[in-house]
């Protein structure tokens, strides 16, 4: 099947963190795939910024080593002509004058500036861009996350962006949003009539998130200590997964209909804080054990001073108070050095009020739709049939599977590859506005505040399992199990 490619008009797009992980990781190899699919026109540049004193052959260099197994030698080659690389400080003056002459070479273009620099750097780097009027005709930023470690830091960085970029301008990104699997939630959703009578308290018993890593925190260690799991996953990509499964038909996909209806869902979480919070949270650090096929460290071995209370590991018992939702809990749960890596949203329905079947028949299972996002994305809808043949009637459960890759033969862009793109297109509808983000860090606050004010350290459990024992505890305590087949 040929995929179809929405054209877009030609754009200098400005990678601050140009030399980072996320830069090479994830950034240049999505734009290299949309190269090779000819969605870059010519004439577009992409222009790498850090500190390192590097030229335009330098970069290209060592992006030839680190892009080699994404695409062909030709090919890579046609999208190195494109790229280039300036050596800026976002905090000193020097090389800024000559920067901003350059970017102005082409006024027509679209100008996206991505800022995957640590967020400290976002106000002076967004400071200079307005100096130099680099904000002005078709200039668009980019917002990495974290956005803040809580509600006052994010807004002083909103702030200071906002003093340059109009909030139309500003895209923050959370890649989750970009991944086909939520795309499809989007199209299961509101593309067919057998869900939406059923997506309510009267048919769904509960919601599961979860986003599982096997890999520890590794050389971030430095900033991950300062964040912890919940203000890594669950303030961002896992509250915005879950208003996508709990927001209201939005009238079109149009930017603002849609994140009104994500913001109401936020606004509508019911509050954690010092009187329940012990109740319904639980918060784990891994210990050295077995994990990805090796024996790994535990994580205070990876700090340098191997003290620390941050969190790799949360799960959590959230509510919604709106009439839709009222009862039905969301569990999420995320951590680092779990067995498997696995990023998935389980939706289960409640069972048959009666069974008019015969124990010979096997147990009834509720029908579960679990939306994979990562490996393997796809949907599956596990409903209970007749095992085929003679044997009298036992019933099986089985999945409806819609695997995606396999269902549609189409390799499955990154997500970063559709995101940027749409930041091209000017369409931020897979992008968090100012308020989803205050929101989100409204409802985290206190939680944080909470665990701050019992003193208790987080729960120990060996890496290579899947968290503390209280997390198992948590959702079977309400008669239910995390999702078997993720784990
Ligand atoms: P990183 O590997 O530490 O890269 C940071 C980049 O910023 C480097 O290119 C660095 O190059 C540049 N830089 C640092 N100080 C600078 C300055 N004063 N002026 C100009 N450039 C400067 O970080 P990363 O992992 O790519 O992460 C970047 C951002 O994305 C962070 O906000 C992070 O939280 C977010 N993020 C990362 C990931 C990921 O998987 N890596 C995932 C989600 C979000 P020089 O030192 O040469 O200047």
């Amino acid at each position: 099947m040929t995929a179809n490619f929405a054209p877009v008009e030609a754009f200098d797009l400005v990678i601050f963190g140009g030399t980072g992980d996320l830069a090479y990781r994830k950034l240049l190899p999505a734009l290299l795939r949309r190269h090779a699919d000819g969605q870059i026109p010519a004439g577009s540049r992409i222009v790498g910024v850090a500190r390192e004193a590097l030229d335009d052959a330098g970069y290209r260099k060592q992006l030839q080593a680190a892009l080699a197994d994404v695409a062909d030698a030709k090919t890579l080659e046609a999208f190195l002509q494109q790229v280039g690389y300036r050596s800026l400080d976002a905090r000193k003056d020097a090389g800024w004058d000559a920067f901003a002459e350059m970017i102005g070479e082409q006024p027509e273009h679209v100008r996206v500036f991505y800022l995957s620099t640590s967020p400290e750097l976002f106000v002076d780097i967004c400071g200079r861009l307005g100096h130099y009027r680099l904000n002005e005709g078709k200039a668009r930023v980019v917002l990495e996350k974290p956005i803040g470690r809580n509600l006052a830091s994010a807004n002083q960085i909103n702030d200071a962006v906002g003093q340059v970029f109009d909030e139309s301008q500003t895209f923050r990104i959370d890649h989750y949003l970009g991944k086909e699997t939520v795309q499809n939630l989007l199209a299961l959703r509101f593309g067919n009539a057998l869900f939406e009578p059923l997506w309510n308290n009267g048919h769904i018993d509960h919601v599961q998130i979860t986003v599982a890593e096997t890999v520890g925190v590794g050389h971030r260690a430095g900033y991950y200590d300062h964040a912890g799991a919940l203000r890594d996953m669950v303030q961002n990509h896992m509250l915005q997964l879950l208003c996508m499964v709990a927001m209201e038909p939005p009238s079109s996909l149009a930017p603002d209909a849609v994140r009104d209806e994500k913001l109401k869902v936020l606004n509508s979480l019911t509050p954690v804080d010092d009187s329940n919070a012990a109740q319904l949270t639980v918060r784990g650090q891994y210990r050295a054990g077995n994990a990805d096929g090796q024996h790994v460290p535990g994580y205070l071995d990876e700090l340098k001073d191997g003290k620390s209370n941050t969190e790799t590991f949360v799960a959590l018992k959230a509510g919604i108070a709106n009439w839709r939702w009222a009862g039905v809990p969301f569990y999420l749960r995320t951590g680092k050095r779990l067995p498997n890596r696995v990023s998935e949203i389980v939706v289960a329905f409640k069972p048959v009020p009666h069974s008019i079947f015969d124990s010979s028949a096997g147990t009834l299972a509720q029908n579960r739709l679990v939306l994979r996002l990562q490996p393997d994305e796809g949907v599956k809808l596990w409903l209970t049939i007749k095992h085929p043949g003679p044997g009298g009637l036992r019933l099986r459960h089985v999945p409806l599977d819609m695997s995606f890759a396999e269902a549609f033969g189409v390799q499955q862009p990154d997500a970063y590859e559709r995101l940027l793109l749409d930041v091209v297109r000017g369409n931020p509808t897979l992008f968090m506005r100012r308020d989803e983000v205050e929101a989100a860090w409204r409802w985290a606050d206190p939680i944080l505040a909470a665990w701050a004010a019992s003193g208790e350290p987080p729960r120990p459990y060996t890496a290579g399992t899947w968290g503390p024992s209280a997390s198992v505890a948590l959702i079977e305590r309400d008669g239910r199990t995390w999702n078997e087949d993720s784990e």
